[in-house]
């Protein structure tokens, strides 16, 4: 027998489930649940595609008991188990978790909430149990082992023994408390109510005994009790039920158990493509951004099945970058399981259903930018960069798909607009869409180079993300107007600017503007008078293709 430390993370998180005073103490199961229909998964893919392993298909099923008297509720998977190695791994440690991470305290400050709506895993055992043992055998090992924990003294890892590969998880039902709860969680008709809550659409059945009462043999009037084995799930998955018979809520509940997001989804889009090309996809758009979204680790993808099996949990060829924000999972019987990372890439269907949901999700966000500008001003918050730096990134191949969906900061409205709209209140002579670049709304505020442009009534775009800019330039143009930057030489707008005042101007001034040149040296190329000046004295402007900004942001960039 050997006893164990838990790492600090998952020493943390479990004193957080201990004393969690969380009301939905019952996602416990739909996490449990969840842990072994994703082992089924494994050995059912593995069974079909190895032709070594002969199955059958009733061998695969969860199976969860409840006993009063010894207060043990019990989660058993014919899954593909654990080794001793894998239980140290993966029951030992929370940063291996795919569905939790801390970030900061304030997170754990908040840490209820978090437990409550979204579960952390194997964890949220601890909510409802003083004692977890698991006990599991590997696929293709004779050895079986225990896993025992109460909660964050640690662990030990012993030798048992174990007839058929798979997954027991026991838990020791806490006692009620004056305040808490527990017994309801070895009621079978509760247990039912969960399952059907939160884990109908899981794919394998999930069985549970059930007592019923019968006439006693050879009685008339005496009754007996007696256990049954029910199938609890209806095991369609979600993407293969009919639209109408789905609620938003069954959409929530799906994409929180699947771990897509510690939000409410913004938009859940279900499709059942029947035809040439068959398939079934839900996708979500999420509301907030996951906190890794705007870093290296995050990876896009939508869960791949073929047929109701699992073949890849993230497969980033569906989606493109600019959508990288959108979860998901997509069912298609046209592809097969054998197939391989290569060939999917280059696979004919898999390109016309990622084509499809692009367009999809595409007309999703311009539906909710019409009808519900609120919202989408808060998603574009979210994922607005990414959409910008989609217009840039492939040289403007995508700029039909994304211009209209974006949103700059406009000097009259005071709120963000979108192109269109800025094209629509453009004065008749008015020749560019004008815009400046700054750190901040307030900052551009004061910019001494947009009050040309302001006192003519013109409208300026607010541009204060460092991807914006280098997005316009990809533009070029917007419905044939071009994008003109307010710092820029040339305005297109009549002012005093005349070169015959100038010259007579820069005649006057010749000591001190050579004095001034001199002095700043090879930072300027010219130094002229202007009438554009109004409250300042002076500003810069450029010529260029690059906008001061926009040196300063290559400049910062890595060689
Ligand atoms: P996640 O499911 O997000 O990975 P969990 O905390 O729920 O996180 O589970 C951690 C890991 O423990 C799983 O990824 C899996 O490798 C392993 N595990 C948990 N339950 C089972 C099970 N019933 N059968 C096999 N492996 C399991
Ligand atoms: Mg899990």
């Amino acid at each position: 027998m050997e006893k164990r430390e838990f790492r600090a993370e998952s020493k943390r998180l479990l004193d957080l489930m201990v004393n969690s005073i969380y009301t939905h103490k019952e996602i416990f199961l739909r996490e449990l649940i969840s842990n072994s229909s994703d082992a089924i998964d494994k050995i059912y893919y593995k069974a079909l595609t190895d032709e070594n392993i002969s199955f059958n298909k009733d061998d695969y099923y969860i199976k969860i008991v409840a006993d009063k008297d010894n207060r043990t509720l019990t989660i058993s998977d014919t899954g593909i188990g654990m080794s001793k190695e894998e239980l140290e791994e993966h029951l030992g440690v929370i940063a291996n978790s795919g569905s939790f991470a801390f970030k900061n305290e304030n997170q754990i400050k908040d840490g209820y909430d978090i437990i409550g709506q979204f579960g952390v895993g194997f964890y949220s055992a601890f909510m409802v149990a003083d004692k977890v043992t698991v006990i599991s055998k590997t696929f293709g090992s004779e050895e079986a082992y225990k896993w025992e924990s109460e909660g964050a003294e640690g662990y030990i890892i012993e030798n048992t023994k174990k007839d058929i590969v798979g997954t027991d998880i026991i838990l020791s039902i806490k006692e009620n408390t004056e305040d808490e709860k527990y017994d309801e969680f070895l009621e079978e008709y509760r247990l039912r109510g969960i399952i059907k809550k939160y884990s109908d659409f899981i794919r394998y059945p999930i069985k549970l005994d059930i007592t019923k009462s019968r006439l006693k043999e050879g009685s008339e009037d005496e009754y007996e009790e007696y256990q049954e084995e029910q199938v609890i799930n209806s095991m369609v998955p979600i993407w293969r039920k009919n639209k109408n018979e789905l609620k938003e809520e069954d959409y929530e509940n799906f994409y929180m158990e699947k771990h897509f997001g510690f939000d409410k989804p913004m938009k859940s889009i279900h499709l059942s493509v029947d035809g040439t090309l068959r398939y079934n996809a839900i996708l979500f758009i999420p509301q907030e951004a996951p906190y890794d979204f705007y870093t290296k680790e995050y990876e896009k993808g939508l869960e791949l099945y073929s047929n109701g099996v699992l073949i890849m949990e993230k497969c980033a060829d569906l989606l493109p970058d600019y959508f990288s924000f959108v979860k998901g999972v997509v069912d298609s019987e046209d592809l097969s399981l054998n197939i391989s990372r290569e060939i999917l890439q280059h696979d004919r269907q898999l390109k016309l259903i990622a084509k499809k949901i692009e367009d999809k999700i595409k007309d999703e966000l311009a539906l909710i930018l019409k009808n519900n500008r609120e919202e989408y001003e808060k998603f574009f918050e979210s994922f607005g960069k990414q959409l910008k730096f989609g217009v840039y990134s492939d040289f403007g191949m995508n700029k039909e798909v994304l211009q209209d969906l974006l949103l700059f900061y406009s000097s009259k409205e005071k709120k963000m607009v979108t192109l269109d709209e800025y094209i629509s209140r453009m004065a008749e002579e008015q020749k560019y869409i004008y815009y400046a670049v700054g750190e901040s709304v307030d900052r551009i505020d004061k910019l001494p180079q947009s009050e040309v442009v302001k006192d003519k009534g013109y409208e300026i775009l607010y541009f204060t993300d460092d991807i914006d800019e280098f997005a316009i330039k990809v533009l070029m143009k917007y419905k044939e107007k071009e994008f003109k930057s307010v710092s820029s030489g040339d305005l297109g707008i009549e002012t005093d600017d005349n070169d015959k005042d100038n010259e007579k101007e820069m005649e006057e001034n010749k000591d001190l503007f050579g004095f001034m040149k001199d002095t700043l040296l090879n930072k300027i190329k010219e130094i002229k008078p202007s009438k554009r000046l109004k409250n300042h004295p002076v500003c810069l402007s450029s010529e260029g293709e690059l906008s001061i900004e926009m040196e300063k942001v290559l400049n910062m960039m890595p060689d």
